[in-house]
């Protein structure tokens, strides 16, 4: 099969027990380190390439051009950078006082003009996808997920001119049903969860065929695993609210003709990296995907999300053999591409980089350099 795309990848976030961790916990200089890490366990997971939903400062630009110089391990990468949220908004609840800034992970914005200097910023990054916070979230008690206005339409509608001017894309973190229908209407190029549609929302995105990425299963282990790491009792039924509502869009959207990609938003103490395909198995058994649903959702539409179908996503003569041999037939057990050990080979450009197979793969390779 094709090798998996994860479309909503945190490399930077490393198992982490709340978002200021990110900011506080290590320097950046070791999180790139635990980076790298999650890069190689992502593509022994099966995934060959992934789009970041958001990193801490670059370190994704730069992840991705190790990996693409082969200098360490991961999935092909669509590199976001830092941030971009307004002030007060959901990645900006620290009072001054505790002098906790966030500068690692988002650019804090007031008004059009910021939002064009993080863009700015973010140009010169060389970064692919600029993500956003247009609505509130349930891990948020302040901005809670109905909440629509972190960022006003005139700011969402200035970082997308801003990005798409210097080609590149936006995404945004969009649960309300009014930040859903701004982000849409300001030209956003993907909808990040796309919690609570309506007939509006659909109807706007699919006139212009945009992707969504639920990435529900971190909604799942929050109110699974929730208790056992401390979230008070509010945040979980929050985060219930939000599996429902995420449940019913995300199968709307499907069922209307529209694109949706896999990705869970893993990096969490709850919710770790290495549990990707949990989110397959997930849309299959708690969706209502059938598994060839799941799976060209986690492949080609995540390739496709990328603008890399040409490259990869499916299997097909002129592609680059980025595969995925699952010993088992995965139509019929989801729940096989959970299971690393049953991955025979795990190719990219069709050079076997993780799997059963790997030791053969050195040998040959070693014989080949050996002429
Ligand atoms: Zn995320």
């Amino acid at each position: 099969m094709p090798g998996l795309v994860e479309a909503h990848f945190h490399a930077t976030y490393f198992n982490i027990l709340e978002l200021q961790d990110l900011d506080i916990k290590y320097p950046v200089e070791y999180v790139s380190i635990l980076s790298a890490v999650n890069t190689k366990l992502a593509l022994e997971c099966g995934y060959t390439a992934a789009r970041s939903g958001g990193c801490l400062f670059n370190v994704d630009v730069w992840l991705k051009q190790a990996i693409e110089n082969d200098l360490i391990a991961g999935p092909r990468l669509s590199a976001s950078g830092r941030e971009i949220c307004s002030a007060g908004g959901l990645m900006d609840w620290n009072p001054e006082f505790r002098k906790i800034g966030m500068e690692g992970l988002v650019f804090i914005i007031n008004g059009v003009e910021d939002a064009r200097r993080a863009v700015r910023a973010l140009v010169k990054d060389g970064i692919e996808w600029v993500k956003t916070y247009p609505t509130g979230d349930a891990a948020s008690p302040d901005t809670n997920d109905h909440h629509t206005l972190c960022m006003t339409f005139e700011e969402m509608n200035a970082v997308v001119q801003t990005a798409h001017n210097h080609k590149l894309k936006v995404t945004g973190h969009c649960r309300a049903t009014e930040g859903i229908k701004n982000a849409l209407k300001a030209g956003y190029d993907c909808i990040e969860h796309g919690t609570f549609i309506d007939d509006e929302c659909l109807d706007l995105l699919l006139a212009r065929d945009v992707p969504c990425v639920p990435a529900l299963y971190f909604e799942k282990a929050s109110v699974l695993r929730g208790p056992e790491f401390g979230l008070p009792q509010s945040v979980i039924d929050g985060h219930q609210e939000t599996l429902d509502g995420g449940i019913a869009s995300a199968l709307r959207i499907l069922r209307a003709g529209g694109r949706i990609g896999l990705g869970g938003d893993y990096g969490f103490g709850w919710n770790p990296h290495g549990d990707y395909a949990r989110e397959i198995t997930f849309f299959v058994k708690d969706v209502g995907f059938t598994p060839l649903e799941a799976i060209m959702c986690a492949t080609k539409t995540g390739a496709e999300i990328m603008g890399r179908a040409d490259d990869f996503g499916t299997v097909e003569i002129g592609k680059l053999a980025d595969l995925l041999v699952v010993d088992g037939d995965v139509a019929s057990d989801i729940t096989l591409l959970e299971d690393r050990s049953r991955f025979i080979a795990v190719m990219q450009g069709g050079i076997i980089k993780a799997g059963q197979l790997t030791r053969t793969a050195r040998t040959w390779d070693n014989a080949i350099k050996m002429g």
